[in-house]
């Protein structure tokens, strides 16, 4: 699974999680003049429910649309945060997510530990619709979580459900970003979609929302809330991919709306749980020919000026 070559363009040949494939990634940034990535879109989590995970992708289930999915850096925890930083990855996240009650909390635990043993990963938490869930939230916002994660499809949850209120509320008012997978693919939930993440947005105007992966498949219908909500922002996790295309192409048409939104969309990857190398997003993202300008941005600025990273 590990050191194989697709064969593909932009860098597929490229060994993955090989040097080879961190000088390009490297050489990407470094053209661009910019002191290095930041991701906003990993997963880390504890070693068994990401075992879980990866057994769910070789399934093909579902939940991924059924898709041929080949994990491309399945590998230990150490050796991904090692390669993330060969990448010059100056900051990433540690996306993980509950998929039933009384998970989160413990997750939580997991991830601040986590953030404790591994600085360049920004403090993530979650949060699951469930009594108690503002407690540990608010818990997780003073232990230093920098960054939430909910995930409707896998959490099967209504974002606008009652339990939630008070905790969108509290991170609305403390401003920390939650990323939140929303858009209904690569395949569709009950909650999904941007009906309830507009009712959630109607609530709480100024939740620092990041729809994931640009809102696939309803990139517009979230870009359309990204123009009516100044602090909604999206993260590019796998849109414009040759595998995400292949699915679920971006319109092109909506291609000025994400040149306008420059400052608001930030690059996500989903390292490591991707079937591609990760230098592959890198490049679809150049080769929308929007620009190095809007590259230094969504790369690099928009995060780091989002989560004050001191400028190296
Ligand atoms: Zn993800």
């Amino acid at each position: 699974m590990d050191g194989t070559a697709d064969g593909g363009q932009d860098g597929r040949r490229t060994e993955t999680g090989g040097s080879g494939e961190a000088a390009g990634v490297r050489h990407f940034w470094e053209r661009l003049g910019i002191p290095g990535l930041v991701d906003v879109h990993t997963h880390f989590m504890p070693e068994r429910v990401l075992r879980k995970v990866w057994e769910y992708f070789d399934t093909n289930g579902p939940l991924i649309g059924g898709l041929e999915w080949p994990i491309t850096y399945r590998k230990a925890e150490s050796e991904r945060a090692a390669l993330l930083r060969e990448f010059g990855v100056r900051a990433f996240t540690s996306m993980l997510y509950p998929h039933k009650p009384r998970m989160a909390a413990w997750l939580n635990d997991w991830a601040a530990d986590f953030a404790r043993r591994t600085p360049d990963c920004l403090h993530t938490a979650t949060l699951f619709p469930e009594p108690g869930v503002e407690t540990y939230v608010r818990e997780a916002v003073e232990a230093g979580a920098r960054v939430f994660k909910a995930h409707v499809q896998v959490g099967d949850y209504d974002p606008a459900d009652e339990l939630l209120r008070p905790a969108w509320g509290l991170l609305a008012e403390a401003g920390i970003p939650v990323v939140i997978h929303c858009g209904s693919g690569p395949a569709p939930g009950k909650h999904t979609g941007p009906e309830p993440v507009a009712r959630v947005l109607a609530r709480h105007p100024r939740l620092r929302l990041v729809v994931a992966h640009l809102g696939m498949p309803e990139y517009e219908e979230f870009l359309d809330l990204a123009e009516r909500y100044d602090q909604v922002r999206l993260d590019t996790t796998m849109a414009f991919t040759d595998f995400t295309e292949g699915f679920m192409p971006f319109p092109r048409h909506a291609l000025p709306r994400c040149a306008a939104l420059g400052d608001r969309i930030l690059l996500g990857s989903d390292f490591p749980n991707i079937p591609y190398p990760y230098l592959h997003q890198l490049r679809a993202l150049e080769r929308l020919g929007l620009g190095e300008e809007w590259l230094r941005a969504v790369c690099h600025d928009n995060a780091a000026q989002l989560f004050a990273l001191r400028s190296a």
